[in-house]
């Protein structure tokens, strides 16, 4: 029986792709490595790089270090500070999007003064919507905010049962609010924090099992999955003061066909979650001739070492899944197969340049 699928490339746009200034971590050319050996071939990277993209000339350089080093196709968040509400007329055109960090997160981007908050919504004309990393009270305060100045607001890394109530409530109001889940989330708990140490870190936190449950039961309300792929080393994991986040592209694909294994998730839908609702609200361009072929009935145990990535672990170690990649072609060019990556530095297209 032959238990190969073929789905379109995967889109994931939430990555941490460290570069400029975090290249111990990851750089473009192993983080988008990372991606096709996980049947990726779309990754929107987030601006908290030291420096962090939030003008013309730290987003610029990021570009073109994306251009000599990306594998796959992607693009770049500009980050929103208190400083560059005026920007180029030019750069948003630019950018995936603009990301606003109303939370504590990793790096110095948190904002945390609604003028400015409600002026970047007002103000922003990328084709991109407004990222937010908001938490608790702050997601029905960017929801309302969405509503208000009616920008589309698109909430990252929901996990908590009570936000992803308000996005409901949002989405039957008509806002223009959309959101993502991990699949940290989605597979892990506090509960797993004994076990997994500073390697459970990350934010949001794991949440408990009631709000994992919430995640899965409410699934119609998520309109993306993506990783929030956000590597550290082991040594800074193991150190006195544990940076937050996990590497997640290679687990992406083997976790939801696990999931459609178990019947919890449909292929279509897992298509939908990761390739039609992520170009549709991004408004990314199609990608001809570009897809992964899955083998679904591969049963394997997912390792705590030997990934692409450059951080080289994963907090789901140990986990059994069912479905593993087997290839994956980038605009009629096989870009991963059997384990090796292909594609050369550079090959991967800006999704905001023809
Ligand atoms: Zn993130």
């Amino acid at each position: 029986m032959n238990t190969l699928i073929r789905l379109p490339g995967l889109v994931d746009v939430h990555v941490h792709l460290r570069e400029p200034g975090g290249e111990h971590k990851e750089t473009f050319a192993s983080g988008t490595a990372a991606a096709l050996a996980g049947g990726v071939t779309t990754v929107l990277a987030m601006p908290n790089t030291s420096p962090p993209l939030t003008d013309a000339e730290t987003f610029g350089l990021a570009r073109a270090r994306a251009r000599a080093g990306a594998r796959c196709d992607y693009g770049l968040f500009l980050g929103a500070t208190a400083a560059n509400l005026e920007l180029p007329a030019d750069l948003p055109g630019q950018a995936a999007g603009l990301k606003v960090y109303v939370n504590e997160t990793f790096g110095p981007l948190r904002l945390e003064s609604l003028p400015v908050v409600l002026a970047h919504l007002q103000r922003w004309r990328g084709p991109g919507p407004v990222a937010v990393h908001a938490e608790g009270l702050m997601v029905p305060a960017l929801t309302a905010l969405s509503a208000l100045t009616g920008r589309p607001v698109h909430i990252c890394h929901v996990s908590r049962a009570a936000e992803l109530a308000v996005i409901r409530l949002a989405k039957e109001h008509g806002y223009p609010v959309t959101c993502e889940v991990t699949p940290h989330h989605l597979w892990l708990t506090e509960a797993d924090l004994p076990e997994l140490g500073p390697l459970g870190l990350m934010r949001p936190p794991l949440a408990s099992a009631a709000d994992r449950d919430a995640l899965w039961a409410n699934l119609d309300v998520v309109d993306c999955i993506a990783t929030d792929h956000a590597p550290h080393t082991l040594a800074e994991k193991h150190s006195t003061t544990p940076p937050p986040g996990v590497p997640g592209l290679e687990t992406l694909l083997p976790l939801l066909l696990t999931a459609v294994h178990e019947r919890r998730l449909t292929l279509d839908r897992l298509v939908d979650l990761t390739n039609t609702r992520p170009r549709t609200i991004f408004r990314l361009p199609a990608q001809p001739e570009t897809y992964v072929e899955a083998d679904t009935a591969e049963h394997w145990t997912l390792p705590p070492s030997g990934w692409h990535t450059q951080c080289d672990w994963s907090p789901f170690a140990g986990m059994p899944v069912v479905g593993r990649v087997a290839r994956t072609v980038v605009r009629g060019r096989l870009a991963y197969d059997g384990g090796h990556v292909l594609a050369s530095p550079g090959s991967g297209q800006n999704v905001r340049e023809e």
